[in-house]
């Protein structure tokens, strides 16, 4: 018999649409591909659809639980990161959400490298020179030099799902890596790659033996050639460890005039304003962004100053925008299928029904059993 279930997805997620259309699911996609105002998502919930596909542009809180309050069931949001939803108000109103985590790590994790890599080496004033004809002669170090990362000293903040993956790719270029976090310590990954270090340099593969170790936030940033982010934005009374403006005037005070910032977990783990300073005063030598305060990025913010432009570079939230990371229809390989699957899982009550039991459901704690 086909699933009558109603969906409103406040975007587009491709292919993965037609799966459900497939199962007998009623889906309404707001066409446009901007973010829509909160009043229609509100509109649509009181509709009585029995579930809502989100992104991180959606803010989700009660406002919204209580416009589905009796037929609202279940809440798909298309990222790993869900900063946007309200998780007390949705466990207040028992509305399980879920998200993508694992399909994006790979994507996210090279990307972050890709922008320590051209940050440091300046690739996009480089070919700057090159497309404005300003390539006038090779010399050794005129206009400008960068800096290689081969074998350079990495803090990698945060070692989850997309901070070990991180540190993977850094093994490759012979990093040594700081590892901070409070929560999530996994010694037996470094261990692994403390084996794949050694064998390394007992092939003669490279001249100096590579370490890895876990160590205090201010000892990774006081030591780091590079740090790259990879925290959830946790606001204050979210977490004993809070994220939000982990990076401020004085921790970014703490880091080596020569270092640089990468930044692809969410913009208010920065404080952009002391971010600016920073660049502007020569306290690190530059950043790279994804993420920001607000997106888009505002016309007005103080990082797109032209005078730190060549050591400042924007990108557009766009870590995870790899094809078949973004849309692929299987939930093993892309957001839009484990977004539709975790849908399904809740809406179609697998795993005879027990939320707690459902893999990319995320407040699985406003379900557990009692006593
Ligand atoms: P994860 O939950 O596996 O890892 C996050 C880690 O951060 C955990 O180990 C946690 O203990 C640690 N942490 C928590 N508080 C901390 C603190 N104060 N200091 C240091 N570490 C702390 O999550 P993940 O899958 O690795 O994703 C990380 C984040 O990356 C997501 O929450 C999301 O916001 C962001 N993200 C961004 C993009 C993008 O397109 N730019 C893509 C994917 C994920």
């Amino acid at each position: 018999m086909p699933n009558k279930f109603r969906v409103f997805a406040t975007c587009d997620i491709g292919e993965a649409i037609d799966l459900l259309r497939h199962r007998g699911y009623e889906v309404e996609v707001y066409p446009p591909p901007q973010a829509p105002p909160k009043s229609l998502i509100i509109e649509n919930v009181k509709s009585g659809v029995d579930g809502l596909i989100t992104t991180l542009r959606d803010s989700i809180d009660a406002e919204i639980f209580e416009a589905g309050k009796g037929t609202l069931k279940a809440v798909a949001q298309i990222a790993v990161g869900f900063d946007n939803i309200n998780r007390a108000d949705a466990n207040r109103y028992k509305i399980p959400f879920t998200h993508t985590p694992d399909v994006l790590t790979e994507a996210t994790a090279e990307f972050a490298f890709f922008m320590m890599g051209s940050l440091a080496r300046r690739l996009w004033s480089a070919e700057r020179l090159t497309r404005e004809n300003q390539w006038g002669f090779w010399h050794p170090y005129l206009p400008f030099l960068g800096d290689e990362v081969t074998g350079k000293n990495v803090a990698v903040i945060g070692t989850g799902r997309i901070g070990l993956a991180f540190i993977k790719k850094c093994v490759g270029f012979d990093m040594n890596v700081l590892c901070y976090d409070p929560a999530y310590q996994n010694h037996e990954f470094v261990k692994k790659i403390e084996e794949i270090n050694a064998l390394r340099f007992a092939h003669g593969l490279v001249k100096e033996k590579a370490w890895i170790e876990y160590v205090a936030f201010e000892e990774a940033l006081r030591h780091a050639d590079f740090v790259s982010v990879h925290v959830p934005l946790l606001r204050k009374g979210e977490s004993a460890t809070p994220t939000y403006h982990l990076f401020n005037e004085k921790t970014l005070r703490l880091m080596k005039p020569t270092a640089y910032l990468v930044n692809t977990s969410r913009g208010p783990v920065i404080d952009e304003e002391a971010l600016a300073l920073a660049l502007h005063e020569n306290w690190i030598a530059g950043a790279a962004l994804d993420v920001y305060n607000v997106e888009p990025l505002p016309a007005n913010s103080p990082l797109r100053d032209p005078t730190i432009a060549d050591r400042c570079r924007l990108m557009p939230h766009f870590a995870s925008a790899a094809r078949i990371t973004r849309l692929s229809t299987d939930p093993a390989k892309g957001m839009a299928g484990r977004c539709a699957q975790g849908l399904i899982d809740v809406l179609e009550g697998n795993y005879d029904g027990d939320v707690t039991k459902m893999p990319y459901v995320v407040n699985k704690e406003a379900f557990a059993k009692e006593g």
